[in-house]
């Protein structure tokens, strides 16, 4: 496995002959790496010849200064994570390789809706960090394919929308949520839990499932939300949202027999750690 900490010797690296007639899987990361993440290394093992995965705690999409001092680091046991699963080449570079002093990074593009809704409510700015994030380390890796968690629903939308708007081409993969045993979905931030939030995080689960199944019942999609974030309260967290949206746009659907692709996704803090998660209640045409 090869590991690089700077921008310049990547770049060139990936010119070389090495990469002739390989289709190159890239996997962005934070680091504190888990099986969601080492699904993302598989799938992209399974998809390309060869996978580039990224460790970058990216400042600009911290919205909360003690958020991204909190942020778990863990480098030594990420490498030794991405080389047990046949991870090639490894990014980790420092704030000033991703946005050296003289380089214009801000995207200036319009999201419209995209960054006005859910996450974008409760973390302003949240998504410009991340869109931004990951032009740049597609700029800087080119690859042919990225691999996303469908974990960080919106955020899946967002990027597509970004390598849209940019003309950068790239192939998305979303990739379905890897969960704990008990249903808690994988994350990086689950480590922060003291015991007692670790033991109720479940329930966020349970209750998107729930509220799958009462929108299978034939339940409103203004009663879904309702009694979910009643319930989200009642087992202890303190809800943001509980959203059943549009899958292809994140809107409000007009009426759920309408869209042919709904989502419940919600926010909810479980004492002081955040968690996000969502449920496909109604999958696209097409889809498995
Ligand atoms: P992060 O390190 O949290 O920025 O996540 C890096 C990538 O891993 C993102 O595309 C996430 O959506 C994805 N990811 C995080 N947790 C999971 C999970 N439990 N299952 C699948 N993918 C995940």
């Amino acid at each position: 496995m090869l590991v690089f900490t700077k921008t310049e010797e990547l770049r060139y690296f990936r010119s070389s002959p090495y990469f002739i007639g390989k289709i190159l899987g890239f996997v962005p990361t934070m680091g504190a790496l888990h099986e969601g993440h080492g699904s993302l290394i598989a799938k992209s093992k399974e998809q390309a010849d060869l996978t580039i995965c990224s460790i970058f705690v990216n400042p600009t999409q911290f919205n909360d200064q003690g958020d991204l001092e909190r942020y778990p680091r863990n480098t030594e046991a990420d490498l030794d994570f991405l080389a047990r699963r046949g991870c090639d080449i490894v990014f980790l570079p420092s704030v000033n390789e991703v946005y050296p002093p003289d380089l214009d990074t801000d995207l200036r593009i319009d999201f419209g809706k995209l960054t006005e809704v859910m996450e974008s409510k409760f973390r302003p700015g949240h998504f410009d960090g991340v869109a931004q994030v990951v032009k740049r380390l597609l700029d800087i890796t080119s690859p042919q394919k990225l691999f996303l968690g469908q974990k960080d629903f919106q955020q899946v939308a967002v990027i597509k929308h970004m390598i849209d708007q940019t003309g950068t081409g790239v192939d998305v993969w979303m990739c379905e949520t890897i969960r704990e045993e008990d249903g808690l979905a994988m994350s990086s931030r689950n480590l922060l839990l003291d015991e007692e939030n670790r033991k109720r995080a479940p329930e966020i689960y349970s209750i998107l499932q729930s509220a799958k199944g009462m929108y299978n019942e034939g339940e409103t999609i203004p009663a879904i939300e309702a009694e979910s974030n009643s319930r989200l309260k009642s087992a202890g967290f303190k809800p943001e949202y509980f959203q059943i949206v549009n899958g292809f746009n994140l809107l409000t659907p007009r009426t759920s027999s309408e869209e042919n692709y709904l989502v419940a996704c919600t926010a909810a803090w479980a004492g002081k750690v955040r968690l996000i998660d969502n449920i496909v209640i109604k999958a696209p045409k097409g889809a498995n």
